[in-house]
Formats: C-alpha cells, structure tokens, sequence
C-alpha cells in the first residue's frame, strides 16, 4: 500500500542505509615542495602532493582520499571563486599529515638557524584548512607536522629544535628514519586510555626535530614519551573532533607486534 504509513517508515529505513553505505570521504592537505632556485624541470616547478603511506593507511577503511591543493600566490590558472572553506561542505573530515617543519614565525618567534626557518606559506594554508573544517563542525586527525599545526593554530608554541633545546631529551629523529620507535605513555584519563583499555601506551614511530612546548587554547594531553616526558599527542576539548599524532600511525604496520596498533584511532576519528 503506497503512501502507508509503513510505506514511509520503510523508505526512509532504506534512505538511511543507502546513505551510511557512502564510502567516507577524507581530505588530505597537501604537501609542498617549493621549487629550487636555478633549477630545471619538475625541480623549477610548485608541487603539491601527498605521502602514499598515509593515503593507504586511511584506505584501510571505506575511504575516499581526496588530496587538497594549496592555493598559491604564483599559480597561472585564473581560479573560480571556489575557495578552501568550500571544502568541509563536500568532504567528511581532515587529514594534516607531515613533511615541512612549522615556521617559528607562525608562532612568533625566529628561527634560531636557518635550517629551522619551517614552511610559512603551508602554515598558513593548513591553518586556513583547519580553521574551515572546525568551524563546519568536522573530524580533523593531524599526524606529526599535523599535530604540531593544530597547537600553534590554536595559540601554542613548539620547541625548534628538541636536541638543542632539551637537556636530556630521547632521540625523535634518527637517521633510520621510519625505523626509529620510542615508547609513548597515554595521560591519566585521556580519551586514547579509554580508546585502549588495559594499555598504558605502545611503540610509536618517531620523525620530528620539533617538539609541542605550550599547548594551544582547549588542548589537553593524551600521550607523552615516556623517557623524556615530551607531548605526543593532544585532543580538543569538546566540538569537534580534533586529535594530533606526533608519532606517524601510518607506518605501523597492521597486526605488528612491536609498534601500537593504531587502527582504533583510524576508527575513532572515522566515526566522528
Ligand atoms: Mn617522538
């Protein structure tokens, strides 16, 4: 009987599993790569792109990855009047994954050597990203470089450099690159206890010369290194759903013995 009331109950039913069987769809900033005085090529040339572990790693789930580009001040193209903060409408959520180091100027201070002079024009789009996902009420996961942003978006400051301005600091970067681990332990009554019940922490993988040192507005502590005592990731009190990484979840490999498993992460932010 069309038009019933059961009728109605039973089309929005299937209205509702059509809708949750949508595959997610996350956007991933993107890494830049500037181009290189003098040189010739693809070198001479702005390339935005993204690491293809961590694009993997969210497609370990129902995912579409959906990298998005920076707009910068050298393209050619002239551009719609589509803008960065016409993303969240479209996409589910953020990805900040890592590359550059933050430039100390986005939190105001200078570099203490040039080395450590950061990317300021990814700053500042990432923040331009994160500031529109949180204010369309998204899911946003920073990882590593990611984490940072979202400390310094939200007013804290970082550590330049963690050998040189921590005595005693365990080492975060080492030339092994994605071989290097250290231990992390999760804050008392964090959300990541919660999320591993009967876990105190885990192994992590750790790239990072940089290190949280304030915490921005709202933030709290989920995980410290447990050497050191340094910050290794935070979350954003209330609405929305905003947790940075500073260790890299996405070369961990999946039922490893050693390194955490951090799919209960991928599904935590997945379902935010
Ligand atoms: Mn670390």
């Amino acid at each position: 009987r069309p038009g019933s009331g059961q009728d109605c109950l039973r089309q929005r039913f299937l209205g509702k599993q059509i809708m949750s069987r949508r595959p997610l769809r996350i956007g991933l900033s993107a890494r830049i790569y500037h181009p290189v005085v003098g040189a010739t090529g693809l070198q001479s040339k702005s390339l935005q792109y993204l690491e293809q572990s961590v694009a993997h790693w969210v497609m370990s789930r129902e995912v579409m990855v959906f990298m998005i580009p920076a707009v910068s001040g050298d393209a050619m193209v002239h551009r719609s009047s589509i803008r960065l903060s016409d993303y969240p409408e479209y996409l589910d959520g953020l990805i900040l994954q890592g590359g550059a180091d933050i430039s100390p100027q986005s939190y105001g201070e200078e570099p203490s050597q040039p080395d450590w002079a950061g990317d300021r024009v990814r700053d500042a789009y990432e923040m331009e990203l994160l500031h529109e996902f949180m204010e369309a009420g998204k899911a946003v996961l920073g990882i590593c470089r990611g984490a940072q942003l979202i400390n310094v978006a939200l007013g804290g400051t970082l550590y330049q450099d963690i050998a040189t301005q921590i005595e005693a600091a365990d080492e975060h970067v080492h030339s092994d690159y994605d071989q290097h681990s250290h231990a992390v332990q999760w804050a008392a009554k964090s959300g990541l206890a919660k999320l591993y019940p009967g876990k105190t922490g885990g192994q992590v993988v750790s790239i990072h010369h940089q290190a949280i040192r304030a915490l921005g507005r709202d933030l709290m502590v989920e995980a410290r290194s447990t050497g050191d005592g340094l910050i290794e990731a935070i979350r954003l009190q209330g609405r929305p759903y905003v947790l940075g990484l500073q260790w890299h979840p996405e070369f961990h490999p999946p039922g490893s013995e050693e390194l955490l498993d951090c799919t209960p992460i991928l599904d935590e932010f997945l379902a935010a």
